[in-house]
């Protein structure tokens, strides 16, 4: 076997579909966002307008963040040391699983290296917990969930995305005995539409399952203190474990659970993917720190989002471009076809100075491939103006078609 050619083809393949992926080289500038400077091109770097990031609320350059990450490395250096129970379980982390907790209004809490270990972890663990256990799960969920239920080993049922009657036939055609689980995300990230979190948790009282929701696009951002939808809509305590990240509003790195004392001893004490890793630095969890507590006690940020987010979606659909009709802070823009989405791409961050990433299969199914934008406190009036007149420039050179 020739194994270089195989994965030469692998590859080939991509490319023959126009979704070969290429990352582009940046610095953001703190201080200036949503600027940085991209390495793409040979005469030095040049300066770019970021439309794509996940740091939704610009946190990661906030002062606050910034000097308790700059006094934690000072105080403490830079790593932990060890895993949480071999030497490094810092005074950091045990200070955020409590913020955390208290952000949701549960018991406990439970920090892990990333969004996705914490789900990956937290849903093979606990499914293979309960013999037998089934898993229902939204068609739209996010790989690393799709993971942890493939790890857990358990039958897995998916019903159709949002769709609470589907979900309904599906639990109704289950062994009552078996234990139940749901599995969802409150805020989907790239349609940017909300699950019916209530309406859930009511099957889930009726046929006795667990639930668990994945917030990663939700907190910080939705909420009066940033506990996400499952704040905002006041069904935080009906949910049994809520999942989120520190990466993305938050600004920094790392995942958490939150959940009742008990779930959180049981991962703690079984995971695999909680125990046998290095815990986060101490400068990243104090920085997290800084975040949660500040976004706790201001709306300022998630205000200015949502309105960063309105006035973009407006102008899309104003001059006719299609937009998705996205009810969160994530503004979607259909393209339907991967070699288009890189080449609008392209060109904008080639002529124009626009970074957006073309979101392609498998992050979206497959004639869904559109632009996915993330305005934020810090995109104004002017970049927002700029943004929409190249983006019909660009859809006029390459004769898409505009709404009347
Ligand atoms: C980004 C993402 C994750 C993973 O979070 P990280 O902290 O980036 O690993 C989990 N779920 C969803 C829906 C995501 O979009």
């Amino acid at each position: 076997m020739n194994y270089d050619q195989v994965f030469a083809k692998a590859i080939d393949r991509l490319h023959a579909e126009g979704r070969y992926r290429v990352f582009i080289d940046i610095l953001r500038n703190k201080g200036q966002f949503p600027s940085a400077r991209c390495f793409a091109g040979h005469n030095g770097p040049k300066p770019i307008t970021v439309w794509c990031s996940n740091d939704y609320l610009a946190m990661a350059q906030h002062p606050a963040v910034v000097a308790a990450m700059e006094e934690a490395l000072h105080d403490v250096g830079a790593g932990s040391g060890g895993t949480r129970n071999i030497g490094g379980n810092t005074h950091y982390h045990v200070a955020l699983e409590a913020e955390l907790a208290d952000l949701h209004g549960k018991e406990a809490a439970l920090l892990f290296t990333s969004g996705y270990v914490s789900n990956e972890a937290t849903l093979a663990t606990l499914a293979k917990l309960l013999p037998g256990c089934v898993i229902f799960s939204d068609e739209l969920n996010h790989a690393s969930m799709i993971a942890g239920i493939r790890n857990s080993g358990c039958e897995k049922q998916v019903f159709r995305h949002n769709d609470v009657a589907h979900l309904e036939e599906l639990l109704a055609q289950a062994d009552p005995d078996a234990p139940k689980l749901i599995a969802f995300e409150s805020v989907y990230s790239m349609d940017g539409d909300v699950a019916p979190i209530a309406a859930f948790c009511d099957l889930a009282d009726k046929y006795n399952a667990l639930t668990f929701c994945d917030e990663v696009h939700a907190v910080g951002m939705y909420g009066a203190r940033g506990g996400g939808v499952t704040e905002r809509d006041g069904v935080a305590d009906r949910v049994t474990i809520i999942e989120g990240t520190l990466g993305k509003a938050f600004g920094v790195m790392g995942g958490y659970i939150a959940a009742s004392r008990n779930v959180v001893d049981v991962i703690r004490s079984y995971a695999p993917g909680f125990i046998f890793t290095t815990s986060l630095s101490p400068v990243l969890v104090a920085g997290v720190l800084a975040s949660v507590r500040h976004l706790k006690a201001s709306n300022a940020e998630r205000d200015a989002q949502q309105a960063a987010a309105a006035k973009l979606k407006r102008m899309m659909a104003d001059a006719g471009l299609p937009v998705l009709p996205s009810t969160t802070h994530i503004v979607p823009l259909m393209v339907g076809d991967p070699v288009r989405a890189k080449r609008i791409s392209d060109i904008l961050l080639a002529e124009y100075g626009i970074y957006v990433q073309p979101i392609n299969f498998p992050t979206v199914p497959r004639g869904t491939e559109r632009l996915r934008f993330t305005p934020g406190p810090m995109h104004d009036e002017a970049m927002t103006r700029e943004l929409v007149d190249a983006l019909v420039e660009v859809w006029d050179r390459l004769e898409l078609r505009l709404a009347a």
